[in-house]
């Protein structure tokens, strides 16, 4: 149900004095911002992320004003904000890039897309799509029944595809023959050769014929987490001479008529565009020998893999890609139309099933840092009798001290007066082990070595000078952000697969960063962490963050997550889903909040997992009837125990 509420525009926007000279160009260089922010992500001059939902510098919106005010309308954090006119951006960016490629090359076909709705299943996103992918006539491709199902409901449009793939067993062939009569046009596509067999009865009991295509298994060889998808061994398509079977047994089923396309999915996030012109090549060749096959033929669908460029270095790397979103049409155009052109054929009407590409810019997920384990920053103060070793120290540190002035650093100094501080720190372990020194004294000798330590990190500009044996230095000074989150249930493939996605702090990016962390997040796991970072085509463990303020709020992004992340998300600990909101722009500067996605209660997980949430406080209310009655609770706090349990489930999973 749309909730519209037209809401003020964010606060002016006025620059204010940043300190240590740090600008908002340095965050976002920093960050890789520049990088991968591309024409919706930059930074604002209050040092606050600017989202400009349609692309348009002038339509922008503070994102932390943003999540200020809707905080106000009790959505609390963490918060998946989903801008639907960013959505509607990236489908239009990818409709064009096929125009402009058509129009170049002078193809003589057209593009028509579809996608696959398993990126991202969620009822306002798929809806979204159709409406304004209605001028493409784009459709949806479905790998079950249950996407079948919705795909069916949500597609109005008669000219648009229904790509049916995935496992297909006798119903699932009916219906997506029945699918026709009803105006839609789907288009069943042959993984396994023995869907052949279940198509030829559906469609002999029904009297009707599907639109048939193929899945082709490419002997091109696959690359990265993917790459397995493609190649002989590949778990979905048909190979040559199931191919060849398959056209003869639909030839005399009296099917040959309705074979209309060819398939083939390298594999999500291609990284190297080489792979992708091989595999294009090869299919091209297939698709004219199936029409020479006698095979009507029309439609070549490239499938998925369409990268998203996460950190922005343009690089074959896992969180990159070497081409862009104009590159990889112009590839497919120029490939298929060059194969056909020699072989005298008409050209297919080009189809791809982009995801990953259509549906990652569109949410931002904003967590709270709840604190953080950061070692305290004081140095002890000096009293009169101190023993040798922390007296060594306080030397050695203001040592570090003095060399860190000099405006050439002297590494192998330093590293004498490090090695130096681990000894007079040794030091003072052995003496407490040995009973010689107390306990106070033992943790000023800590401290003071951890004060060397951050003395001597910091004089080093740039990591690549710090030798090897500092450079652990620097991690081991690093501190855990606890996150209001669940990466099991907001980043999985941060988990499952490594995947880097873009993170960063929403605000505050006028000051510099000078702590270095990494995130745990609120599960009982030690895999409930983010610990690994986009670095520009590498990557990093720690994240520049800045030091808490108290009574202040600390506010992460996660961005370019709007692609398979909900739904592979888990219940881990029992978080559910957090918040959701579209936003839509308005007027001028102006927002609204279109549909409200509320995030699971505790009572929605426990059902989830069979529980009854009336009957466990029922038990509940018996054990303290029982310890009422043994007189170790009191009636008060019975009842205070029972209001607690009765307002937590139906309060979200995350801290309030
Ligand atoms: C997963 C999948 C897609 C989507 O891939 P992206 O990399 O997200 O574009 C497309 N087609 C098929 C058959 C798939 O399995």
């Amino acid at each position: 149900m749309a909730n519209a509420v037209t809401a003020s525009k964010s606060p002016m926007e006025e620059s204010l004095p940043s300190e240590n000279n740090w600008t908002i160009a340095e965050s976002s260089a920093l960050y890789g911002l520049d990088r991968w922010g591309g024409k919706y992500f930059s930074i604002n001059k209050l040092g606050h992320i600017k989202v400009s939902p349609n692309g348009e510098p002038s339509q922008s919106l503070d994102l932390m004003a943003l999540v200020k005010e809707l905080e106000s309308r009790n959505l609390r954090l963490p918060l998946l904000i989903r801008f639907d006119d960013i959505l509607e951006s990236r489908l239009e960016e990818l409709n064009n890039a096929f125009k402009q490629a058509i129009v170049t090359y002078r193809y003589k076909g057209i593009y028509q897309g579809v996608f696959p709705i398993k990126c991202n299943q969620q009822r306002h996103v798929v809806e979204e799509l159709m409406t304004c992918g209605r001028k493409w006539h784009f459709g949806l491709e479905v790998g079950s029944k249950a996407e079948l199902l919705i795909a069916l409901s949500l597609i109005e449009d008669t000219k648009a595809l229904l790509i049916c793939n995935g496992y297909k067993d006798q119903k699932y062939i009916e219906t997506s023959i029945l699918a026709r009569k009803l105006g839609r046009k789907p288009v069943i596509v042959i993984e396994q050769i023995d869907e052949v067999e279940r198509i030829i009865l559906g469609s002999k009991q029904l009297g009707a014929a599907p639109l048939i295509g193929i899945r082709a298994k490419l002997s091109s060889k696959g690359s990265g987490r993917w790459g397995t998808s493609i190649g002989e061994n590949a778990k979905f398509g048909l190979s040559i001479p199931d191919i060849l079977t398959t056209v003869e047994k639909l030839r005399t089923a009296n099917l040959l008529n309705e074979l209309k396309l060819l398939h083939f999915h390298v594999g999500s996030q291609i990284n190297d565009i080489a792979i992708l012109k091989d595999a294009l090549q090869e299919a091209s060749q297939i698709y004219v020998e199936l029409k020479r096959l006698g095979a009507p033929m029309g439609y070549l669908d490239v499938g998925g893999g369409l990268g998203v460029d996460y950190d922005g270095s343009q690089t074959a790397t896992t969180a990159s890609t070497n081409y862009s979103l104009q590159n990889y049409a112009n590839d497919v155009v120029a490939t298929i139309q060059e194969c056909c052109k020699s072989n005298g054929i008409e050209v297919p009407t080009l189809v791809s099933e982009s995801g990953r590409a259509i549906a990652s810019h569109f949410s931002v997920l904003v967590f709270n840092i709840l604190g953080t384990d950061s070692l305290c920053n004081d140095i002890p103060l000096e009293n009169k009798d101190e023993c040798a070793s922390v007296r060594n120290l306080r030397e050695t540190l203001s040592i570090i001290k003095e060399l860190s002035k000099n405006s050439e650093i002297d590494i192998s100094k330093l590293q004498e007066a490090w090695n130096d501080a681990i000894k007079f720190k040794d030091d003072a372990r052995v003496a407490f082990r040995l009973g010689y020194l107390g306990l106070h004294d033992r943790a000023i000798a800590e401290e003071l070595s951890w004060a060397c330590a951050r003395e001597l990190v910091c004089c080093v500009p740039h990591e690549e000078l710090i030798p090897e044996e500092l450079k652990t230095l620097r991690s081991s000074l690093a501190s855990t952000y606890y996150a209001n989150l669940s990466i099991f249930r907001s980043a999985p493939d941060t988990w499952a697969i490594e995947q880097l996605f873009p993170i960063m702090p929403i605000h505050r990016l006028n000051e510099e960063p000078d702590q270095l962390g990494s995130f745990a997040d609120l599960t009982c796991d030690s895999d409930g962490k983010l610990g690994r970072f986009i670095n520009n085509g590498k990557i990093k463990h720690l994240l520049e963050l800045h030091k808490l303020k108290p009574n202040e709020d600390y506010l992460i992004g996660m961005f370019l997550g709007g692609a398979y992340q909900e739904v592979m998300g888990n219940l881990h600990n029992l978080f559910g889903s957090t918040n959701a909101v579209h936003i839509r722009l308005s007027t001028k500067g102006k927002y609204q909040v279109d549909h409200v996605v509320r995030g699971n209660t505790k009572s929605d997980v426990l059902q989830a997992m069979e529980h009854d949430p009336e009957q466990l406080l029922e038990r509940l209310r018996m054990a303290s009837e029982s310890a009422i009655q043994l007189g170790t609770l009191k009636i008060k706090d019975a009842q205070r125990l029972m209001e607690h349990l009765e307002n937590t489930l139906h309060q979200s999973t995350y801290l309030q």
